[in-house]
């Protein structure tokens, strides 16, 4: 496993559309390995492969599987490696939160997200998975999936602001 560097703005990588993943082959295991690697060692809470330079549809996130675990700093995390994810279902109401981006040093903004989701895709192996989220996990599939598409958290901010020296987000995507 490796790190791998990790892109800024206004890289042209991380405003392109990214390609469907078909090829479940060592080379893509080692792809995301290193992903889960470099996401930890930021660190951050989930990665997409736009922001390590490579056009994939391919995010790692993580977080507490359980809403109610997010209090609890000693609750178990889980990692979730997918590929082409897709949200296939959302709650209609949306809650505001404070976002900042590993590609997107020294900004934050506030940002609307649908409060919960359901996200389809494929495991690291092409197998069907599918993914209910709430809370901050519902935030970070929505910010990773944006990633595929292009879209960066800045763009769909009410307001982006720098945060004052000495404070520094908890939780970077
Ligand atoms: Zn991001």
């Amino acid at each position: 496993m490796a790190l791998r560097k990790i892109v800024t703005l206004p890289e042209a990588v991380l405003r392109r559309k990214a390609r469907a993943v078909n090829k479940f082959d060592k080379n893509l295991q080692t792809v995301i390995d290193d992903m889960i690697e470099t996401m930890r060692a930021a660190p951050g809470v989930g990665l997409a492969a736009p922001q390590i330079g490579r056009s994939e549809r391919i995010i790692v996130v993580e977080y507490f599987e359980r809403e109610e675990d997010e209090e609890k700093e000693d609750a178990p995390r889980k990692v979730w490696a997918v590929l082409n994810p897709e949200i296939v279902k959302f709650s209609e109401d949306t809650v505001m939160g404070v976002e900042g981006c590993l590609s997107v040093p020294g900004l934050v903004g506030e940002v609307e997200r649908h409060a919960a989701i359901q996200v389809r895709g494929l495991n690291r192996h092409g197998k069907p998975l599918k993914v209910k989220a709430g809370g901050w996990l519902a935030r970070i599939f929505q910010h990773e999936i944006d990633h595929l598409n292009g879209v960066i958290f800045t763009d769909r901010a009410a307001r982006v602001w720098q945060p004052q020296d000495g404070f520094e987000p908890e939780r970077d995507v």
